[in-house]
């Protein structure tokens, strides 16, 4: 069995390390040194529905684990409360998604109307995507359960901060690593430090936390409005908005009074809840076209990045098909 270095160990890092020990292959672990990361900061909102099918199979394949697997449930500390998935008017629900959600999570989701939900003045035709067998994880958690597991397996986890990387090799500065099959970069939004290239960007992603609760809404996201959400610790819940502050590095992202401005407005208007937020996190991820957590080739080495704002739904299905990608090609290097 041939050895592989992964970088970084957000989720995805954490995750596909996990899957390939778990396999039997050898694996070098680098974490890195930043303490801040898209894993730590998530909101960890999980649905199987995404317009997306091949999406949407992987996001449910992933709550099928956690529903099925009582370790994976408890690492993750899955909260099954619920989903709500409102749709653009002009994105129906794609019966090839529907399809995909409802034969790995048999019973989870129906279609309904808005009305069904305390939001206002959602636009005639948009469509509400109800499951129950969906709500939140909570990925920081989740990585941290999966890095204490690894040396169990095997695994030796190295918290350098990687600074070059080829095909076999990774290098921290003036002490190097060889001899490997594959190297992958899970650095997340520093990815494009390492890897050169156009292939990825950045985003912000903030959200707010409300000293206030909101009867009948779940983990929810309104498309006609941009508005998600979720109930939060303490009593509270997590409100957001996209954010359109893209290709910024990691340390420049600061919270932005503007969009938190625009996120109480429209509490207001969809809510009718009047409240300021108690604590705004503003935070990051890697982003591509077409969005997604999977590998992909970037010269001699490979990337597992790309969660573009979504990998908490997708990282359980997505590590393991790319760990299944990269056992038969490190067998093949023999
Ligand atoms: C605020 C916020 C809310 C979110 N909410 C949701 C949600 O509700 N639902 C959902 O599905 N998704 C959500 N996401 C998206 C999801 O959390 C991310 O897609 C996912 O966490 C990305 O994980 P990652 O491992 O790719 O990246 P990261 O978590 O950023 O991890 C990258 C890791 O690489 C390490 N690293 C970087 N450079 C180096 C180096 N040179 N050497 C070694 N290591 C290095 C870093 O230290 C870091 O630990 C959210 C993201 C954010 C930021």
């Amino acid at each position: 069995m041939k050895h592989v270095a992964v970088v970084g160990a957000g989720v995805a890092g954490a995750l596909l390390t996990l899957r390939l020990a778990e396999a039997g292959v050898p694996v070098d672990l680098f974490t890195g040194t930043r303490p801040d990361d898209a894993s730590g900061a998530s909101g960890g909102l999980v649905r199987g529905y995404e317009p997306d099918p091949a999406t949407a199979a992987l996001a449910a394949a992933g709550i099928a684990e956690l529903r099925s697997d009582a370790r994976m449930r408890d690492w993750a500390d899955f909260a099954e409360i619920g989903s709500v998935y409102v749709t653009p008017v002009s994105q129906p629900p794609v019966p090839a998604a529907v399809d995909q959600v409802l034969t790995r999570l048999p019973g989870s989701l129906r279609l309904a109307e808005p009305a069904e939900l305390p939001l206002r003045d959602v636009p005639e035709g948009a469509v509400a995507v109800r499951e129950r067998f969906a709500g939140f994880i909570r990925p920081a958690r989740l990585r941290a359960k999966v890095l204490a597991e690894l040396p169990r397996l095997g695994v030796t986890v190295h918290t350098r901060q990687i600074t070059a990387v080829s095909g076999a090799t990774v290098r921290a500065g003036a002490e190097g690593f060889d001899g490997y099959h594959a190297v992958v970069v899970a650095a997340g939004a520093w990815t494009r430090e390492l890897v050169p290239g156009d292939a990825f960007t950045t985003r912000q992603i903030q959200y707010g936390l409300y000293p206030v609760r909101v009867a009948g809404l779940p983990s929810f996201v309104d498309e006609t409005s941009g508005l998600y959400g979720r109930p939060y610790d303490g009593g509270r819940m997590l409100f957001g908005l996209s954010s359109d502050r893209w290709g910024l590095a990691p340390e420049q992202i600061s919270p932005d009074e503007d969009l938190s401005a625009r996120v109480t407005a429209c509490l207001g208007e969809r809510l009718g809840v009047v409240a300021q937020p108690e604590q705004v996190v503003a935070s990051f991820d890697c982003y591509t076209e077409p969005a997604g957590l999977r590998l992909r080739r970037a010269g001699d080495v490979l990337t597992f990045t790309g969660g573009s704002g979504g990998a908490a739904k997708t990282v359980l299905a997505a590590s393991r098909m790319a760990a299944r990608e990269l056992v038969p090609a490190s067998e093949g290097a023999r």
